[in-house]
C-alpha cells in the first residue's frame, strides 16, 4: 500500500489503495535541457511522452509525486466537447470557432481511448456519461443541448432521457431527466496517470519528482529554472501547473484559480443497491458540480464540492450528505476514503494557454474538464515544439479574463461568488 499522502492535498484517495506507485528520482546538482516541464500532471507527462518521442531532449520536474496534484485524484470523467456547452462556446465565439474547438475535443478523447489502448495502461476504462437536471427547469436545455450536439456538431452518441429513464439508469429518482451520452467513458485517473509516467519514462524523457521550481529567470534568450536541488537551463519552459502553480508567474495566477473538490469512497455495495446498474458516469446540472460513478470493485465514488474546511471528516461528513439526497437508502453507507483536491478553473470554464515570454508557454485552467483535453493539450504542445502542425493556437487564441479583483482580492471575490452559486443550485 502506498503510505504517501499528498502534501498539496487533503485526504487520503481510494486510488492511492488500489494503485501501486512507482518512485522517480529526485534531481539533483544542475543541468541543461532543450524543454523543461514544469509540473507532472496528465499536461505534462504527455507533453513529455510526446517530446521525447519526437526525439527532443525534454526534463519533467514535479514538485511533489506524480499523481500527488488534479490528475492522480480526480473523478476520472472524460465526458464530451469542452467544459461548457457548445451552444456556450459559440455565444462566446461563433460557431465555426466553437466547433474547431468541440472537433478537438473529439480527437482529445480518440487520443486517450488509443493512448491507452496502444500502451497497455491497465486504466479500468468504462463508457457511458450521464448528465442530469437536479431542478426540471433544465429539462428544456437538456433535451436542446441533444439536438445542437446531433445537428450542428455531428455527434450522434447522445439521446434525451425523460424522468423515468434517468430514473432506472441512475438508480434514483432524485432527479428530472438529461442526457445519456455513448460515446465517452471514465478512468481510473491514478492508474491512468502512472501509465503515463512509466510510458514517458521509456519514451527517454527525464523524469524528477520531489523537484520543486522555487523561481526563473531568462538568461540570454533561455531560461534558467531554480531548483533546491540545482538550476535547470532550457531552451523552452512548459509551466503544467494548473491550479498548484501559484506565486510563478503572475498572469497564471490571474487566469486560473484553484477551487477544491471533493470525493467520497463508500465501501463496495451489493448489486442490490441499485446504484448505476449500467456504470455509467453521471455529473449534474449544478453550477458547484455532483459527479459519481461506480469503481470497477462497485464502490460508489461520489464528487461534489461543499466541505470548506480541509479535514477528512468533514469531507465525509458532507459528501455522505450529498450521497444520501440522491440514495437516500446509502444514508448510512460507510465511507472507506475521503479526498480532495484543487480544480484550476478559468473564468470562461475554457483552458488557459499562453505564451508567456519567447518559448515559455503555460497550459492549464481545465476547469474539471482536464481527463481527456489535458492529455491532448500536452499533445499539441509537443507537436508546436516540434514544428509540426500548430492546433494549440486554437485554446491559446480564446480570450480567457483575468479573474477580477487583483492579487489581493481575486481569492476572496471567487470564494464569495461561489458560495453564491452554491446557494442558488440549493434554491
Ligand atoms: C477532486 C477533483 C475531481 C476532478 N474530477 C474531474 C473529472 O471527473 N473529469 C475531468 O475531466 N477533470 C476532473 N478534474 C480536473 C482534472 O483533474 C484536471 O483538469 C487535470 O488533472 C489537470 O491536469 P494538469 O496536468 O494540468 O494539472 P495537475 O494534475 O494538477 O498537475 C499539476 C502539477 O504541477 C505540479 N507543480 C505545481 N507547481 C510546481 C512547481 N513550482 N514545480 C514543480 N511542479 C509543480 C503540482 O505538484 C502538480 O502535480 C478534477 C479535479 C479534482 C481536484
Amino acid at each position: 500500500m502506498d503510505q504517501h499522502l499528498s502534501p498539496i492535498a487533503p485526504g487520503r484517495s481510494y486510488y492511492q489503495d488500489t494503485v501501486e506507485r512507482p518512485r522517480h528520482p529526485r534531481m539533483e546538482g544542475s543541468r541543461k535541457t532543450d524543454v523543461l516541464v514544469v509540473g507532472g500532471g496528465f499536461t505534462g507527462l504527455s507533453a513529455a511522452i510526446h517530446l521525447a518521442r519526437a526525439g527532443v531532449d525534454v526534463t519533467l520536474v514535479e514538485a511533489h509525486r506524480f499523481g500527488d496534484g488534479a490528475s492522480g485524484r480526480n473523478g476520472g470523467q472524460m465526458g464530451t466537447g469542452q467544459r461548457i456547452w457548445p451552444g456556450e462556446v459559440e455565444a462566446l465565439y461563433g460557431f465555426a470557432r466553437s466547433k474547431a474547438l468541440f472537433d478537438l475535443a473529439e480527437e482529445a478523447k480518440a487520443h486517450l481511448f488509443e493512448f491507452i489502448a496502444a500502451n497497455d495502461i491497465d486504466a479500468d476504462l468504462r463508457m457511458g456519461q450521464l448528465s442530469v437536471a437536479h431542478k426540471r427547469k433544465y429539462l428544456p436545455e437538456y433535451r436542446e443541448q441533444v439536438e445542437i450536439l446531433k445537428t450542428r456538431y455531428g455527434y450522434d452518441s447522445v439521446s434525451f432521457m425523460d424522468g423515468d429513464e434517468a430514473g432506472e439508469r441512475l438508480g434514483s429518482r432524485r432527479y428530472f431527466g438529461g442526457i445519456r451520452d455513448t460515446g465517452t467513458g471514465h478512468v481510473n485517473p491514478l492508474k491512468l496517470l502512472v501509465g503515463l509516467a512509466r510510458v514517458a519514462a521509456t519514451s527517454g524523457a527525464t523524469l524528477f519528482e520531489e523537484t520543486k521550481i522555487l523561481s526563473t529567470r531568462r538568461e540570454g534568450g533561455r531560461t534558467v529554472a531554480v531548483s533546491e536541488a540545482g538550476e535547470i537551463a532550457a531552451e523552452r519552459v512548459l509551466y503544467a501547473v494548473n491550479g498548484y502553480g501559484a506565486g510563478l508567474d503572475k498572469a497564471i495566477d490571474a487566469h486560473v484559480m484553484p477551487i477544491g473538490s471533493f470525493i467520497g469512497a463508500t465501501e463496495p455495495l451489493p448489486e442490490s443497491a441499485g446504484v448505476l446498474p449500467g456504470g455509467e458516469a453521471c455529473d449534474d446540472s449544478r453550477f458547484v458540480v455532483r459527479y459519481f460513478r461506480k469503481s470497477v470493485d462497485n464502490r460508489l465514488l461520489f464528487g461534489g464540492r461543499e466541505a470548506y474546511t480541509s479535514e477528512a471528516g468533514d469531507i465525509t461528513r458532507h459528501i455522505r450528505k450529498q450521497i444520501a439526497e440522491v440514495y437516500p437508502h446509502l444514508k448510512d453507507v460507510r465511507l472507506t476514503h475521503a479526498w480532495g483536491g484543487s480544480v484550476g478553473i478559468t473564468m470562461q470554464r475554457l483552458p488557459f494557454v499562453k505564451t508567456l515570454a519567447p518559448g515559455v508557454t503555460t497550459i492549464g485552467g481545465f476547469s474539471g474538464h482536464g481527463v481527456m483535453l489535458a492529455n491532448f493539450a500536452g499533445r499539441l504542445y509537443a507537436e508546436r515544439v516540434a514544428g509540426n502542425r500548430d492546433r494549440l493556437a486554437e485554446f491559446e487564441a480564446l480570450d480567457i479574463p483575468a479573474f477580477p479583483g487583483g492579487q489581493r482580492l481575486r481569492a476572496p471575490l471567487l470564494f464569495l461568488a461561489m458560495t453564491w452559486f452554491s446557494l442558488r443550485d440549493r434554491l
